[in-house]
């Protein structure tokens, strides 16, 4: 922007001075009154950068990572329950302007889902609708929350660059080759998340929301969901009884909620004699420009916090198991198989 006063003032030598100055001002005025309000609507005509939609922040935060400069990301979902939200007015204006909409699809956004209806194949990714690319090992085939495993992040970075080099074909080689480093990151990113988690492998975890399979699943952390009706609910009672005749003092597992904590789930750990902290899946406590790794880095970082406080039990002969429903616990031997990305221990 100083750049155009400087120019204005240096190209308009037909205004006596204090005009150039005046018009000027107005100009910087105007600029800041069109770019307040807070929201970074697309604004297609002053840049002529393409504007991808996401719908949640963690796909916001993989767009961010596939465009770097090339392109503008903005986010569609902000500080609202994503499974129930609705876009208002605006919001409909842009998905309808938008070249590209990138969301998970109906069975995360199920009320967004009726608006992309309308939306033509061409102008949106549906990442659920093909979930060949997506890694399932160790969690729940209907947990669709899948940026919570690296690998599956940098497996969305790559079908958007992929759209995204359709779309902007100038920019093709940039958006792969961001998808392609994202990757290798990822890779690295999910060693260090298995591991560090894999020495929780023997404490009991209940899930308030059927969310954290794909966090916890690589590492071979088995994670019980209260949600999703009686059955689940069951399994996580059986799975508490059996914890009690351990007689273990003090809470014997972790239950994870949702941010913001409150007293429903605190109550609900205690009557299960679990610890209990609330997780973040969506970074709607981070910085807006946070990127994908900080999300998981706090999200590593606040599972720990309970995970820590359990007392080691690895003499532990038997540890809970879900069904591929997610419905039914059964108790087997602690897995001889260790995950390959961690670390193994000769004893
Ligand atoms: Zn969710």
């Amino acid at each position: 922007m100083f750049g155009l006063l400087f120019g204005l003032l240096v190209r308009l030598p037909m205004f006596e001075k204090p005009l150039g100055v005046v018009f000027a001002l107005g100009l910087i005025f105007a600029s800041l009154v069109s770019a307040g309000c807070g929201t970074k609507a697309p604004d297609t005509k002053r840049s002529e950068k393409l504007v991808v939609v996401a719908s949640i922040a963690p796909l916001a935060m993989l767009a961010r990572e596939v465009v770097g400069d090339a392109a503008e990301v903005h986010q569609l979902v902000q500080g609202a329950d994503p499974h129930h939200y609705a876009p208002s007015v605006n919001d409909r204006l842009t998905i309808e302007g938008a070249p590209l909409v990138v969301w998970m699809g109906p069975a995360l956004e199920s009320v967004l889902a009726r608006q992309m209806a309308l939306v033509s194949a061409e102008r949106q990714l549906a990442l659920l609708d093909d979930t060949s690319q997506f890694e399932f090992d160790g969690s729940d085939p209907t947990d669709p929350h899948l940026w919570l495993r690296p690998r599956n992040a940098s497996a969305i970075a790559a079908r958007i660059a992929a759209r995204l080099s359709t779309l902007d074909p100038q920019q093709a080689e940039g958006y792969r080759q961001r998808a392609r480093d994202f990757s290798r990151a990822m890779a690295n990113l999910q060693k260090v998340q298995d591991r560090a988690l894999w020495a929780y492998k023997d404490v009991p975890i209940v899930s308030t929301h059927k969310a954290y399979s794909q966090f916890f699943g690589p590492a071979g952390v088995a994670v019980e969901s209260l949600s999703g009706g009686s059955k689940q609910a069951h399994g996580a009672r059986t799975m508490v009884d059996k914890i009690r005749r351990e007689e273990v003092s003090g809470p014997a597992g972790c239950l994870f909620g949702e941010v913001p904590a409150n007293d429903r789930d605190r109550q609900t750990a205690s009557h299960l004699n679990l610890g209990y902290q609330a997780l973040d899946p969506l970074g709607s406590t981070l910085p807006q420009d946070a990127g994908y790794r900080a999300l998981m880095e706090k999200l590593l970082a606040d599972a720990r916090r309970c995970l820590s406080t359990i007392p080691d039990k690895s003499a532990r002969p038997l540890r809970p198991v879900s069904g591929l429903d997610g419905a039914t616990v059964s108790w087997a031997p602690a897995p001889t198989r260790f995950p390959d990305s961690a670390p193994v221990v000769f004893r």
